[in-house]
């Protein structure tokens, strides 16, 4: 790719890779809140929910560049690139991610991207997508039980040109924590079950997780396609696989706001 280069000159400002979190306003950092208060551009992903972006400024310019599963506002390119250019001209540059930015957020290459062209940068961290499903939906990721670690991957398998290593994911007592898998359920149960994990392994698949919409559907790894398919999940959604799933029944704390859709579904199914 072919950076932007303005000889002679330093970048006027610097960039805050900041992590907006999984949707709860609430779980901004203060950090990050104080860094978004006080910014003169925003570049934000799909996924922040528009209670944080509502915590923008006015007057500063907001620039959609989210990427959602087969649509693309932006280029991973084009998006580096803006980066650079809003370096040079604006000062305060926010770089606006779901999540946290190390974690399936592509935040290491854009700062690659800025490193090259001579650009400062901060990384203000946020809860990704596992702990605040993990959270709100009570499935404790480890638990001296159940599971003595855990693993996120991605399901968004480029089965050709990375394999996945199913067998490394097979462990029953290692929980799987699955971000953009809901596409390739099928290929994801297959692989875990052709590696050896049991079929009766409890599964839960949280969309929206964190938002008054969150809904948890729980099953075994051998209903992982069915749960997937069912046609009131909603995206964003993350696959949680292992025994911990089993304490969610238990644990399950947060009382999403029920909307009048959900409800009239939830009674549909009774
Ligand atoms: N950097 C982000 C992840 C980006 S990848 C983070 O740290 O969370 C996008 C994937 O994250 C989605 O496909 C979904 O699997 C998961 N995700 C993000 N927000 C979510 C939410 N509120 N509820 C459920 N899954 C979510």
């Amino acid at each position: 790719m072919e950076l932007v280069s303005l000889p002679g000159q330093g970048a006027k400002g610097k960039v805050w890779l900041v992590g907006a979190g999984p949707g709860d306003v609430d779980l901004l950092t203060m950090k990050a809140w104080r860094v978004l208060k006080s910014a003169d551009v925003v570049l934000y992903d799909a996924l922040v929910s528009q209670e944080i972006l509502a915590l923008i400024p006015n007057d500063a310019e907001k620039i959609a560049v989210g990427k959602r599963a087969g649509k693309h506002s932006a280029g991973q390119d084009e998006i580096n690139q803006l980066l650079v250019t809003k370096a040079y001209t604006r000062n305060k540059v926010v770089r606006l991610k779901g999540g946290d930015p190390f974690i399936f957020g592509r935040g290491g290459e854009e700062l690659q991207t800025l490193v090259a062209a001579g650009v400062e940068f901060e990384v203000i961290p946020g809860i990704t997508a596992a702990s605040g499903t993990s959270a709100y939906a009570g499935i404790p990721l480890t638990h001296r039980d159940h599971a003595q670690g855990v693993t996120f991957i991605t399901g968004h398998c480029q089965l050709q040109s990375r394999p996945m290593d199913w067998q490394g994911y097979a462990n029953p007592h290692n929980t799987l924590v699955v971000y953009m898998g809901i596409l390739n359920a099928g290929i994801i149960r297959q692989g875990l079950m052709d590696a050896g994990r049991d079929g009766a392994t409890p599964v839960a698949i949280v969309s929206k997780a964190t938002t008054a919409e969150q809904r948890c559907f729980v099953g075994s790894l051998e209903q992982l396609e069915q749960l997937a398919a069912d046609p009131e999940l909603q995206m964003p959604a993350l696959m949680i696989i292992g025994d911990v799933v089993s304490l969610a029944g238990s644990l399950n704390w947060f009382q999403p706001q029920v909307t009048a859709k959900t409800q009239a579904a939830s009674q549909a199914n009774t």
